[in-house]
Formats: C-alpha cells, structure tokens, sequence
C-alpha cells in the first residue's frame, strides 16, 4: 500500500545523483560491450562511441559499410603495430619550429607529417589544456585532416595533460547525453540522471537536489524556479534584463511616441517634442499633435481635442503596462533581496547562538532549529519570486484567483518567520521562541508545498493560460 508520505508529490520528479566513478563506469561498461562486437580495444571503440554520441545502436549500425571511414574521423588505427613516434628522418626539418637537429624523438601520424617532441606536446596541450578539446584534435600540419589517436596523445603529454583530457572525456560524456547533467555548483563533481523526455518540460519544472546540497533544474540549470517552467524564466529573466535597470527611470522620464510607441526621453524644458524614430511631433504635456499648437508660442489650451485625448489613452495604456510590469518585478526582485537579509541576520545570530551553547546548557542540537528555519525561509522566498514572474504571464481566470490565495498565504506566513528571526534571543526564553520558530517553520513549508503543488497540477493539466507562448 502506497502511504501519503511515499507518494511523490506533483512538484517532484525521479532523479538520481551520480558519483564520478559512475560516470566512468558508465563509459567503460558501453565501450567494453561495443569492443566485443566490433573485435577491437576498449579504448577504440570509446574513441568511436565519443563520436557517435555514446549511441551503440546506431555506431555499429553505421560500422558495418563505413568502417574505415568511421576509424579514420574518430583517429583509431586498428593495426597493433602503429607506433607514433619516429626517428627523425635524414635532413629532418620541424616545420613548427625549425630546428634541423638530429637528437630527440619526434612524432608523426599516418599523413607522414613529422614535428619535434617539444612542438607536438606544446601544439596538444594548447588543444587540450587551453581550448579544452577532447573529440577531434587533428595533425598539427594546416589543412590536414587526420585525427591524433589517443595512444599518440598519452605518449606525447605529460600525465597531467592526459588526466585533463581524460577529464574533458568525462565532461564530455554527460553533456553529450540528454539524461545527464553535471551539478552546475562550482567544483561539484557528482552528475544528476533524469529519464524524463525533454519534451516534457514544457509542463514540469524539473527540479533535482544534488548530493551536495544544491538544487537546481535539471533542464535549464539555473537556481531552482519552481513553479515557473523553463521558457517562462528565459523569457521574464531577458525581459527583466532589457527593462528593469531603466524601467523605474523611464516612468519618471519618458514618454512614449503617440505614433511609433518608440521611448522619448525629455531633456530639457521645451515642451515641442519631436520623435527620433518618425518625426512625430507632438506635446509633451497633452501628448496632442504640435501642429495643433500653433508654431511660435506654447499653447496647450486644446486638452478635449480628440487626437491629443487618443493619444493620452496610448500612453495610459503603455504606462499601464509598465506599471504592471512594475508591480510583479518589485515583489520578485524584493524576496531576493530579504533573502539576502535573512541570511546576514542569521550569520549574526547564529554567533549569539555559539556564544549560549557555551555559557549555557544547550546542546548543540538544540541551537540548529535557526538554521533550519533560514534554510526553509529561504527557499520559501525563491519560489515566491517565481512566483511573481509566472503571475506577470498569467491570464485571468477563475483559477488564477486560487494561484494569487495560496502565494498570500505564503508570503504572509514567510513574513511572519521572517519577522519572528529578528526577535532578540533572551536566554530565558529561548525555549518558547525555538517552539515558536520550529511550528512557523513547519507551517510555511506546507504553504509552500501548497502553491507548489497546485502549479505543477495545473501546468500537467494545462489550466493555466499565459499570454505568451514561451515554448516556441
Ligand atoms: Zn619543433
Ligand atoms: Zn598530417
Ligand atoms: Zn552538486
Ligand atoms: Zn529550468
Ligand atoms: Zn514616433
Ligand atoms: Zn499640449
């Protein structure tokens, strides 16, 4: 029997996190499967798998009428008996660096291009240490198109070029399957799996938690942004990226053009303005055509003229729409900001905390329900931000007035915690104010599992209508 608590929620998707030496294994168990029906190494056929995308089906598929052509794009040479390195041949010329010495090893392919051994080493690691190339390094030679094999590349470099290009393989494994992706946290190192088809993710925002304590999107990669899908927070975070730093300012400032709708700023205190785009003329203050205004003198007495009321009905509605705009941005960009408060709070309280674990009789555990809460409290706030950005795309509906209930409920109970934080801790009263903290901290994470919730149910149901089609 399947109890609540087992039962995912709509919000959650199936994930799991995978350790490097999966990632490894992963590649080692594919290409030993692959060896074994083409009849070569392990490390060929990795070299063949990388080129094909990890796809075995369709590789050996492919290998049956082209398989010379295949070796030679992925650098394999199947003949045992390659050896890369060469005696420097009679009146051997580097044509890298010009040396004519006779001493040294030197390396060349099959093309019979022949460099030095300081050249050819210097040449693969630019390759890979600064471009981070791990697929197709070809000869050094311009123009010539043949692959350096990896057994050519493990003799030139040293070993740390060879574990950075081991390394590059392995970034390049995850990236090259639609199933995995690496955690995006800086010198994280675990891969996050999720079976779900891309398509999907139109409809459910694919949230995972990495071992490391990380959440993000799986899709995406961005912070977690939950309730908001993946197109919607491409498209409010451009727009918020075009409009905010100016929007403020442009309410203050500007105008726009009656005809072209095009932004005009006011720099000075003439009131004939006249737009850059299409030389539309026109009043600043009754936004009426300036050609009504009569030429030489300011007259702004025609305020019932019709064409000057239209186009002060244009710009309401444009200033509407910015105001609106306005409006959601402040409330999204606010609770990154107080989360950013919260934080600096607890960083201070939790120093107070130490100090009373010290001269008290509290035990650790006992101190760490401030912790809790700030996590909670912070993350509560992130899906509020979201929040505002999917409600600034939402359509009016009979549902949307359930969507705006559940986001009250959580914000006033994310600010009631936020509130009860900044509360002076008192040794006496310290066991009222955990209890307090800890039942706030229980309540607003069931409010946020509420708004969570009855988003993702309607983003799978498609009841919610947006104004724009973010998934083109
Ligand atoms: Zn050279
Ligand atoms: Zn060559
Ligand atoms: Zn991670
Ligand atoms: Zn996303
Ligand atoms: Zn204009
Ligand atoms: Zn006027």
């Amino acid at each position: 029997m399947i109890t609540e608590k087992q039962r995912k929620k709509a919000y959650q998707v199936d994930f799991s996190v995978l350790p490097l030496s999966d990632i490894v294994a992963a590649q080692a168990s594919a290409s030993s499967h692959v060896a074994g029906i083409l009849g070569m190494t392990q490390d060929q056929a990795a070299a063949l798998l990388r080129n094909f995308k990890w796809n075995k089906e369709r590789l050996v598929e492919r290998y049956m009428d082209h398989a010379q052509e295949i070796l030679d794009k992925s650098g394999v040479v199947l003949n045992d008996v390659h050896t890369p390195q060469v005696k420097r041949p009679r009146g051997f010329v580097c044509m890298i660096c010009f040396d004519d010495s006779s001493a040294g090893p030197a390396f060349g392919l099959r093309c019979g291009h022949v460099f030095c051994q300081p050249c050819y080493e210097h040449y693969l690691r630019q390759k890979i240490v600064e471009e981070g190339e791990c697929r197709r390094i070809l000869c050094p030679e311009t123009g010539c198109d043949v692959v350096v094999d990896e057994p050519t590349i493990k003799k030139v470099v040293p070993a740390a070029v060879m574990s950075k290009y081991r390394q590059l393989q392995d970034r390049a494994y995850v990236s090259d399957l639609d199933n995995l992706v690496w955690c995006p946290a800086p010198n994280c190192e675990y891969a996050i799996e999720c079976r779900l088809s891309h398509s999907s993710f139109t409809t459910i925002v694919p949230t995972v938690t990495c071992d490391c304590g990380h959440k993000f999107c799986f899709n995406c990669t961005l912070d977690d942004h939950q309730p908001a899908p993946c197109g919607l927070v491409k498209m409010w975070k451009k727009k918020c990226a075009d409009d905010s730093e100016t929007a403020n300012w442009i309410s203050a400032h500007t105008k726009e053009c009656s005809k072209c709708q095009s932004t005009i700023e006011k720099n000075g205190g003439c009131n004939h303005m006249t737009c850059r785009k299409c030389k539309y003329e026109f009043c600043w203050v009754c936004m009426g055509p300036w050609s009504e205004h009569g030429t030489s003198w300011y007259n702004c007495n025609r305020f019932e003229e019709s064409s000057s009321a239209d186009a002060r009905d244009q710009q309401a509605k444009s200033r509407a729409s910015l105001e609106r705009y306005l409006h959601y941005y402040n409330r999204y960009a606010n609770h990154e900001h107080s989360a950013k408060l919260d934080r600096d709070l607890y960083t201070k309280t939790e120093k107070k905390m130490e100090e009373m674990q010290r001269t008290s009789d509290l035990s650790w555990i006992e101190v760490q329900f401030l912790k809790r809460a700030v996590d909670v409290l912070t993350s509560c706030r992130m899906t509020l931000r979201w929040t505002y950005a999917f409600a600034f795309y939402l359509a009016r509906n009979n549902m949307t007035e359930l969507f705006e209930d559940n986001q009250r409920d959580l914000e006033v109970a994310v600010e009631a915690l936020s509130e009860l934080l900044e509360k002076p801790i008192e040794r006496e009263k310290i066991a009222e104010l955990r209890q307090q903290v800890l039942d706030k901290t229980v309540y607003v994470e069931s409010r946020r599992e509420v708004v969570l919730e009855d988003t993702a149910k309607g983003l799978a149901d498609g009841r919610w209508e947006f104004f724009v089609d973010f998934n083109k």
